[in-house]
């Protein structure tokens, strides 16, 4: 396969892609490790943890130039890094704790001359299918608490952006004792990576969310999904305009709007609307893009040239229909890249794509609003319910509004902050999620099956009390 270089457009990067034998072999051999790994206990599962995010920061420049490529960002991808490395110290100190809290004594049942007794073991063999907006970050989020729970770990990151595995495998190979390995490949390897494994976290878009779960309940066994979003914020009348245009220009194009959790709808209310409005225009337009050279400027590339269409035919169908583009607005190419520089949109109604799909650009439909009960039926209006942000005059108004939104994680006084907070548990609604939090203690728990010995502590019942006949 090859993978595209964001910044010149240029195919130039290939690699093998693992077939479904290969996959079921990796697959087979990290099976054969992880009883080792289990029988290690918490504790000692965390040093090896700790060990490999020792690995990952002797490594970090390699990795890191390698993701530079494959995403055309930088000081993402140093962070991508830190944030990888964090999250394994983090469940090396977290998992134990975890593990330390767990019921595992004899209780008395309800039903009278039993007793329960829960034990705990992890599923053996955990598998991650990865996306390209974060490739490093979003292969090993769910993975890193599977290997603390005691799984073994097989992670197929994107073929849109392969180029950070192989300096990655050399960091792994100083930590031999982890059970982790990588696939690489597009459907088909994910598809086999399904069939391999015994409890499957997907993270990417809807439509390929659906194939994957119906994968995995042929398979019978769990999956965890982590979808798309179209995250709306809501500005009430209260709220300061030129903080909450600041607010939401960062949380709407940071990472070029290639974030699950961006803002891509923002429902003002009528009486600060042409202030917010004004701010935003004039703070979108000091954003840069870095073009040619990566260390200066805001915005990167698209990652994935065909996001760079996709959102072109949704502001031109916009456009088409009316709206009003007051900043932004165009492709630009420059030596084979493709950028966009942070687009604002009036004049929007529900019919345009914009208001409806994911769009996974640094674009920022602005909507005016009368009442908070129509800003709130605006902002649940639609296929999604990933994260939402409302910003008010204060920080009650704004959670009283939003804890009736139908979102997972709510962001207040501020926008997506789950890029942020990393332990705010929380469930995807409608089209963006299924299963388990990732976040907080639960993004553990979830790879634990709970057994239960349910002891006998009276005189077992003869096959006499099942005599079939009347009624005494
Ligand atoms: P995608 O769905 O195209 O691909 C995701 C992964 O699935 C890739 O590794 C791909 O190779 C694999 N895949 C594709 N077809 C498959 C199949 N039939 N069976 C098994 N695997 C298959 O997503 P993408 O374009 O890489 O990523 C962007 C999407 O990810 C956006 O919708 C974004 O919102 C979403 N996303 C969600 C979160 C979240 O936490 N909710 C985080 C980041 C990105």
């Amino acid at each position: 396969m090859k993978a595209i270089n964001p910044r010149t457009g240029e195919a130039d990067y290939a690699f093998d892609e693992d077939s479904p034998g290969a996959v079921a072999e990796a697959a087979a051999r990290l099976r054969s490790l992880q009883p080792e790994w289990e029988a290690r206990g918490p504790e000692g599962r965390a040093a090896i943890l700790q060990a490999f995010a020792d690995a990952l920061e002797r490594h970090a420049a390699p990795i890191v130039a390698a993701l530079e490529v494959d995403t055309g960002r930088t000081a993402i991808a140093r962070v991508e890094l830190e944030s990888v490395a964090r999250r394994a110290r983090g469940w090396a100190m977290r998992g134990p704790q975890v593990f330390a809290g767990l019921p595992r004594d004899a209780t008395p049942s309800a039903t009278p001359g039993f007793t329960i007794e829960p034990r705990w073991s992890a599923y053996p063999l955990f598998g991650a299918i990865a996306p390209w907006n974060f490739p490093l970050l979003l292969s090993h989020i769910d993975a890193l608490p599977a290997l603390a729970a005691g799984c073994a770990a097989l992670i197929k990151p994107s073929e849109v952006t392969p180029r950070f595995v192989e300096p990655l495998r050399a960091a792994l190979a100083e930590v031999p004792e982890l059970p982790l390995a990588y696939v690489m490949g597009g459907a088909e390897t994910g598809q086999a990576l399904i069939a391999s494994v015994d409890y499957v976290c997907f993270t990417g878009s809807t439509a390929t969310g659906r194939k994957v779960a119906e994968t995995a309940a042929r398979a019978l066994i769990p999956a965890n999904l982590e979808l798309g979003g179209k995250d709306p914020m809501i500005v009430t009348a209260s709220a300061d305009p030129v903080h909450a245009a600041q607010v939401a220009l960062r949380a709407s194009v940071v990472a070029t709007g290639q974030g699950c959790q961006s803002i891509e709808r923002v429902y003002v209310a009528r009486a600060i609307f042409q202030p917010f409005l004004a701010a935003l225009v004039e703070a979108a337009e000091a954003v840069e893009t870095t073009g040619a050279d990566p260390t200066r400027g805001h915005l990167g590339p698209f990652i994935f040239p065909a996001q760079a269409a996709k959102v072109a035919a949704q502001i031109d169908d916009a456009r088409a229909r009316g709206a009003t583009i007051h900043t932004g607005g165009e492709i630009e190419t420059q030596g084979g890249g493709r950028y966009m520089r942070p687009t604002v949109l009036t004049g929007l109604t529900d019919e345009m794509a914009l208001m409806r799909e994911e769009t996974f650009g640094p674009v920022i439909p602005v909507i005016p609003f009368d009442t908070v009960e129509e800003a709130i039926a605006l902002a649940n209006a639609g296929d999604y319910g990933l994260s939402a942000s409302v910003i008010a005059g204060d920080a009650e108004e704004a959670a009283a509004i939003g804890e009736r939104i139908d979102a997972g994680a709510i962001s207040l006084q501020d926008g997506a902050l789950t890029t942020m907070v990393g332990d705010a548990t929380n469930h995807s609604r409608k089209g963006s999620g299924l299963g388990p939090s990732r976040m907080g203690d639960e993004g553990m728990l979830r790879f634990l099956r709970r057994q239960a010995l349910i002891r006998q502590t009276g005189t077992p019942a003869t096959i006499e009390m099942f005599r079939e006949g009347p009624a005494q």
